[in-house]
């Protein structure tokens, strides 16, 4: 199955080998290939690894949160994936990806909209948002080529902020050294 899972009652995280191959088959669609497809394939199943992990810290440390767990955990994947300059290509990556497959839905229909997760267009634009939240002057180019919208990216260094905060809160009393 092409899905990667926190397997509660294992205490385990399941990444699916057919996720790669969908990613893998997703990028290349777009006209990624040799190494740039292999990194673009890595970058995003990392991200979904820490997507995973987000689920597994609130099931594992009873974590409270407010807001739907699935944003939650997109939260964590942009929390971790923006602690150093280095990382953020991944999330660049993810938003990409997320962004190719909400190209290829025609037509939203109430399941889509009633799912636990966030559209694929709103996940990739999540992410575009923290990434220039936690560096304005290196990403201004995601607003100035449309790639985040503008009336959005007024709000991005805050809702880093409160969003990576809240992260460093929930997991202070947790971290060591
Ligand atoms: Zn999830």
């Amino acid at each position: 199955e092409s899905n990667a899972y926190y397997v509660p009652d294992q205490h385990s995280i399941e990444v699916c080998y057919e996720l790669s191959a969908q990613e893998r088959s997703s990028f290349s669609g777009a006209g990624d290939s040799g190494d740039s497809l292999d990194t673009a394939v890595y970058q995003s199943m990392v991200a979904t690894l820490y997507h995973e992990v987000g689920h597994a810290l609130i099931g594992e440390l009873e974590l409270k949160t407010t807001g739907r767990e699935e944003d939650v955990a997109d939260q964590m994947a942009a929390y971790i994936l923006t602690s150093d300059d280095e990382s953020k290509d991944y999330l660049l990556t993810t938003a990409d990806s997320y962004a190719l497959a909400g190209s290829r839905i025609e037509a939203l229909d109430d399941s889509a909209f009633a799912d636990a997760h966030s559209l694929d267009a709103q996940r990739s634009v999540n992410f575009l948002c923290y990434v220039y939240g936690s560096d304005e002057t290196t990403f201004q180019y995601l607003v100035d080529d449309g790639a985040l919208n503008s009336d959005r990216a007024e709000g991005c260094a805050g809702e880093y902020t409160q969003m990576s905060e809240a992260w460093e809160a929930l997991l202070a009393q947790y971290v060591r050294g």
